[in-house]
């Protein structure tokens, strides 16, 4: 009765259904949560994200929530400022960061819409096989009831980073690193109208803080530390988070003093790095199952949004015979890659609060150049390639607007005369 079960309704799963629906596909998704339902992550959506959603024709549906957009980018590397913002994706120059009760009921809505079956409050608790192995369901639950078994011959994991799906079908993990970071954040009301359309971030020795407007007037700030201050964190939130942003963000701590926290703490230490294979047999892997990443630089939304179209189309290639499985699939995985890579280092980079050198000077151009600025903000907002900005001779090129004195230091040689 269904071509394709997608497990999990958030980011990847409800737009993966809205797509497949939309191109005639029979589509049924199953997630645990009913929404609206909150869930832990920051929600910072690049311009390229958006983009996306205006494609989809829902862009407007978000804007009409309310939540101001963002356009201005203020990154502070100790003392050093960059100020500017990424060179818009198409006619949209703007970010937005909507709570993700409005955003993921958005996107459930959407794929509903369009012809997909939700099916709330049901637990995937293992996939079905046939004799020879290959994926033909999921055995489910729905709340308080009895297993029940749901056949299609294509079955999605877009279950999140501990995936039942890449689990129990062995899907291998590559160019993994180790969580880095733990972040915990919660939310403000009472700050400078300054930042109403303002994302600012702070990096300072080991920690960073990051300011979000999101909607009812309210501002997300987040405070990350290294991986391992994970479990003096945990022993008392409030207290390390305070401090993190009184070290880091003296100006913004006094800010706090005087506001309201309108929210619990939330956060996580389980921010693995990894890709993986993200097919086999019968099923495929999108989103946080697939590809996940640190959050520090606020990617996966709206990669878990690209790698829901690529995947979108690699299925309906095959459907309408244009390629085989292993072609089309093949296809889809090198595509995520190609787009994530470097943006992936640059992520582990971040996140592991240790910049080299080279890229301590090249923060130096940025605060001098707007326009570089700019293209910086760009790659993290996926609107300029990052093979183009990380290529050797834009590095160089970006070294030579440097000082001389600068330059000296970074070469280890004499200044010229
Ligand atoms: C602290 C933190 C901050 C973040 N900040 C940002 C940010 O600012 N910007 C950004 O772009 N990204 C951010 N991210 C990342 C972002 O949250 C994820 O990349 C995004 O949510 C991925 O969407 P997804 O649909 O792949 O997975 P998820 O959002 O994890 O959704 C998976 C869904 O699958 C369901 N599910 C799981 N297992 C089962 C099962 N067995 N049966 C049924 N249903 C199941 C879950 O209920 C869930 O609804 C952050 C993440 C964290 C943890």
């Amino acid at each position: 009765m269904y071509d394709v079960i997608v497990v999990g309704a958030r980011c990847a799963g409800s737009p993966l259904a809205m797509l497949l629906a939309r191109k005639g596909h029979r589509v049924v998704v199953l997630d645990r949560a009913a929404f609206p339902r909150d869930t832990v992550s920051t929600h910072y959506i690049q311009p390229s994200g958006l983009s996306r959603l205006a494609r989809w024709g829902l862009l407007d549906r978000l804007t009409a929530t309310g939540c101001p957009p963002v356009t201005e980018a203020l990154w502070w590397f100790g003392e050093t400022s960059v100020r500017g913002f990424a060179p818009p994706s198409g006619d949209i120059g703007f970010a937005l960061a909507p709570r993700r009760t409005v955003l993921d009921a958005l996107l459930v809505d959407a794929a509903r819409e369009a012809g997909a079956e939700i099916r709330e409050r049901c637990t995937v608790r293992s996939l079905v096989r046939d004799e020879d192995g290959t994926l033909t369901g999921v055995r489910f639950q729905r709340e308080g009831g009895a297993e029940e078994t749901l056949r299609a011959p294509v079955v999605i994991g877009a279950d999140g980073r501990n995936s039942i799906v890449a689990r129990q079908t062995g899907a291998a993990a590559y160019h993994t690193r180790p969580p880095l970071t733990v972040v915990y954040y919660t939310y403000w009301r009472g700050l400078s109208p300054e930042r109403r359309h303002r994302n600012e971030v702070f990096l300072e020795g080991d920690k960073q803080i990051g300011v979000i407007p999101t909607h009812d007037d309210a501002y997300l700030v987040q405070a990350a530390r290294p991986h391992d201050f994970f479990g003096t964190y945990r022993s008392d939130i409030e207290r390390h988070y305070l401090k993190a942003v009184e070290e880091a963000a003296p100006s913004l701590a006094e800010e706090l003093a005087g506001a309201e926290r309108v929210e619990r703490f939330r956060g996580s230490a389980t921010l693995e790095n990894f890709y993986r294979k993200p097919y086999g047999p019968g099923w495929a892997l999108v989103g946080d199952a697939g590809y996940h990443k640190d959050p520090l630089t606020g990617q996966g939304i709206s990669d878990a949004w690209r790698d829901a179209e690529f995947l979108a189309e690699a299925l309906d290639t095959v459907r309408g015979g244009g390629a085989d499985w292993e072609t089309a699939l093949s296809a889809y995985e090198r595509a995520r890659n190609a787009a994530s890579e470097l943006i992936y280092d640059f992520t582990c980079e971040a996140a592991s609060f240790e910049f080299d050198p080279m890229t301590r000077q090249l923060v130096r151009v940025l605060a001098e150049h707007r326009d570089e600025a700019d293209r910086f903000f760009g790659v993290i907002a996926g609107t300029v390639p990052a093979e183009r900005f990380f290529a050797p001779d834009n590095l160089l090129s970006m070294l030579g607007r440097l000082p001389g004195d600068a330059l000296a230091e970074l070469t280890g040689t004499e200044g010229t005369p």
